[in-house]
């Protein structure tokens, strides 16, 4: 036998089970996303190198370790699969003149590629659930994004998150910030990791977030963003902060929260939890004012995050969400020639009201093809044999206890509605 292929490390199925649980998650987010105003936009997986290389900036993981580019064979243009949203985003908007008709409230849903190391809760195709305003100056932005977080995480009963702030202010306060923290670096080059020394002049906000131990204490003592920050921005960082206290929303400033891509300034925030092992950051996003600018377009602020599925179903699966189980609310089961006909209208007139039905395919005795229609979930079966056949009827059985009936195809349906009506005391789907 030849040797069965595998998927790509790192990337995975998603087996029925899960993804109906996927499914109903989606489902719950865009009821979430419409009741905040935000429409969908769905950009290709697929981007020019360049892009991202601009917009999330070349010392970063994502862009010197993590992205898979490659040459298209046909053209040789150099193509990247997506790392994240936001670049394909504000590339459409501008491409496509979205902002002309003011600003916009956007999000999108889809898998992400990163070549990361695979582990719980980190993967090579991952999904990202990622919202944008463009156009909104703030804070108000900025503390609405917050909140419609803290709805989703109350709506999906999560447990143990909690939100961490930070402010990184303009690029000009940014950059003489930079200026303090290189020179604090260089006298203390010599307790850097290589990591560190590679970033002191090219990237050294990042070192702050550094995760090796033994630069905590170095990082500790660093200069303070915060302590750079102008009138202007610490308004802005206040605005923000009055909106979560009205709304009763605790937070954690942390000045060291710096993010792994270039583009954000003023407000940036992740929501982490304890729950989740290492990988316990399960939303982040802020604000980036020069981006749209940065990729060509008629410059404009905006601000968006972006949460990690996978970790999302993770925590809602750890504090105890059940999606629920999505069975069919009719199986038919039938047996000889007249009657498989027959059982094909009888479906197709349920689907038409509305029942979700299974009809049994693969022929079988009675016997096995109730085992089915029991293991299906259905709490209703289809009968239909010889006689029901003859007469131009169906037997409507009720799969946990109860009378059956045999009714006539045009009575089906009501008495298919009525019954259920007396089983889950709803109105039966109807
Ligand atoms: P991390 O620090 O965990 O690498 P990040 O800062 O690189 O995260 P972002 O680019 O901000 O992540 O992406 C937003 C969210 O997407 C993260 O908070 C996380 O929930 C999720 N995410 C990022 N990378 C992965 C991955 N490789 N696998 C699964 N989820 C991921
Ligand atoms: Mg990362």
């Amino acid at each position: 036998m030849s040797q069965t292929i595998q998927a790509v490390r790192g990337m995975n199925d998603i087996l029925p089970d899960e993804a109906e649980a996927w499914e109903q998650f989606e489902e719950l987010i865009r009821d979430w996303l419409s009741a905040y105003g935000y429409r969908p936009i769905r950009m290709p997986i697929v981007e020019p190198t360049p892009l991202f290389k601009r917009a999330i900036g070349e010392v970063t993981d994502i862009v010197e370790k993590e992205m898979y580019s490659f040459e298209d064979a046909l053209n040789g243009e150099l193509l990247t699969l997506r790392p994240e949203g936001t670049a394909s985003c504000v590339r459409a908007a501008i491409q496509h003149k979205m902002l002309f008709a003011g600003p916009q409230r956007l999000y999108y849903h889809g898998p992400m590629y990163r070549h990361e190391r695979p582990q719980k809760g980190r993967y090579r195709q991952f999904h990202q659930v990622g919202v944008e305003a463009l156009g909104f100056e703030g804070p108000d932005v900025d503390a609405e994004h917050i909140l419609m977080c803290a709805r989703l995480w109350d709506d999906l009963g999560l447990e143990d998150i909690s939100l961490e702030l930070n402010s990184l202010g303009s690029s000009e306060e940014r950059a003489r910030h930079r200026e303090a923290l290189i020179a604090y670096l260089e006298r203390h080059q010599e307790a850097l990791d290589e990591d560190g020394r590679r970033r002191l002049y090219t990237n050294p906000l990042r070192i702050l977030d550094t995760k090796n131990p033994a630069l905590q204490a170095l990082v500790e003592a660093a200069p303070r963003l915060v302590d750079y920050l102008g009138e202007d921005s610490l308004r802005h960082f206040e605005g923000v902060q009055v909106v979560l206290k009205d709304a009763g929303i605790p937070f954690r400033i942390n000045p060291r929260l710096v993010r792994g891509l270039d583009y954000y300034n003023r407000t940036v925030f992740e929501w982490v939890t304890t729950r989740l092992g290492a990988q316990g950051t399960i939303c982040a996003g802020g604000r980036y004012d020069g981006l749209i600018e940065q990729l060509g377009g008629r410059p404009a602020p905006a601000a968006g995050f972006a949460m990690g599925v996978e970790r999302i179903l993770a925590l809602w699966q750890e504090s105890g969400g059940e999606p629920e189980r999505v069975a069919p609310e009719v199986y038919v089961v039938h047996s000889g020639e007249a009657a498989g006909r027959l059982a094909f209208r009888a479906a197709e007139a349920l689907r038409g009201h509305g029942f979700a039905t299974v009809l049994h395919c693969g022929g079988g005795s009675f016997k096995s093809q109730m085992k089915k229609a029991d293991a299906s979930g259905a709490p209703f079966a289809l009968v239909i044999g010889d006689d029901e056949a003859a007469a131009g009827e169906v037997t409507l059985k009720p799969m946990r206890g109860g009378e059956q009936r045999r009714v006539s195809l045009d009575e089906l349906a009501p008495a298919l509605a009525e019954q259920l009506f007396a089983v889950d005391g709803d109105d039966g789907g109807l």
